[in-house]
């Protein structure tokens, strides 16, 4: 049995019939920017965060750094982010010229909110919260700090489609929240997607403007924006898939609950989740110190892996001129030389998941 880390044709081919015929109505519509797809899944996609306003954009990273910029974060303002997390997220803080100020993460891979104060300075405008794997954070911490602080709060919910913490959606408690529908996310597109949500019309309106080269009405420019439009094929498709995103979620759930109950090795770490906070497993991470050989007996066996992230943004060659070398975030860089991310997707059968576990158990 061959097992691939991620099966994105299997999400598609469970509602084959109806994701072609969306292609097909789009195509003969005749209307490819901005039009009826696009206003009626901003709309749909409120509703299923609990969010007031949606605004389609290109990608996940658009998302990032136009809610920067439409709140006013640049260049000599700091924005707190946790190491470990996507490349992304951190650009979305530097393309604006504003500077990323690392917090290490806490044992659900999350930002540790008992090291944010201590990283606070006079030039601190922002914290930019990353619900990473799948978990909601600590919201509830996360939102006094901010409070206390005045700081604009951004949401990383590129992974968190759906997770919730105090029974509230991830997306919802900040400022603006941001979501990407790249293919292997949760709410995945068929090519890049994004989007930001908010329950401020005036910064709704603000990237609503911005996502369009900053004109409102055609060829009248208020501002210098960008071309970050989510256009209509994608949006036809995604609200097909968040038509079904009740069972997609919950399916993923299922499997790993199974995890979590099957697997047992001691040189293997399992993920836990925070009380308060929802998982909807974006990934399934374990911790092992014995990554290396892990990964490679799994190959051995036809079980693919990944690392998310074997570089943490700090070290990677694009951020050197931040001057954080090794040795500032060991945690975070534990956690990049340690975790991997096991097999899990929309479809997974029991059989598959049953030899992914049995081969786990069996490395010693
Ligand atoms: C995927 C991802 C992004 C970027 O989304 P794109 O749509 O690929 O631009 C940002 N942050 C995190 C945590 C992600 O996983």
């Amino acid at each position: 049995m061959k097992i691939m880390p991620n099966r994105l044709d299997r999400g598609f081919l469970r509602y084959q019939e109806e994701f072609e015929k969306k292609a097909v109505e789009v195509l003969r519509s005749g209307w490819y920017i901005l039009g009826r797809e696009v206003s009626s899944f901003e709309n749909e996609f409120a509703a299923y965060t609990g969010g007031k306003y949606c605004v389609g954009l290109a990608s996940g990273l658009d998302a990032l750094w136009i809610a920067f910029r439409v709140l006013g974060i640049g260049t000599g303002d700091e924005v707190i982010v946790q190491g470990n997390t996507y490349i992304a997220s951190v650009m979305g803080i530097t393309i604006n010229g504003a500077t990323p100020v690392f917090v290490e993460p806490d044992e659900f891979y999350n930002i540790d909110t008992d090291k944010i104060r201590e990283k606070v300075t006079k030039r601190t405008k922002a914290i930019l919260v990353v619900h990473l794997y799948g978990q909601a954070s600590d919201m509830k911490s996360i939102m006094e700090i901010a409070r206390e602080y005045q700081l604009k709060v951004v949401e990383d919910c590129a992974q968190s489609h759906g997770a919730c913490f105090d029974g509230q959606m991830t997306g919802t408690f900040g400022d603006i929240g941001c979501f990407s529908f790249y293919p292997s996310k949760n709410l995945g597109a068929f090519g890049d997607g994004g989007a930001i949500i908010t329950s401020d019309a005036d910064l709704a309106e603000k990237v609503r403007v911005f996502r369009n080269y900053g004109s409102e009405k055609r060829y009248y420019n208020r501002v210098v924006g960008t071309n970050s439009r989510l256009d209509e094929i994608q949006a036809g498709l995604l609200r097909v898939r968040l038509s079904h995103m009740g069972e997609l979620a919950e399916e993923r759930v299922m499997i790993c609950a199974r995890y979590l109950q099957k697997l047992n090795n001691p040189n293997i770490l399992l993920p836990s989740v925070r009380e308060g906070a929802t998982h909807v497993w974006h990934q399934f991470v374990i911790r092992t110190d014995r990554r290396k050989e892990l990964i490679d007996y799994l190959n051995e066996r036809d079980i693919g892996t990944i690392i998310h992230y074997p570089i943490p943004p700090h070290l990677s060659e694009a951020y050197q001129y931040l001057k954080a070398g090794r040795g500032c975030l060991p945690i975070t860089e534990l956690y990049a030389d340690t975790v991997l991310s096991i097999p899990l997707y929309n479809g997974f059968t029991e059989e598959e998941q049953e030899y992914v576990t049995e081969a786990i158990n069996s490395f010693e």
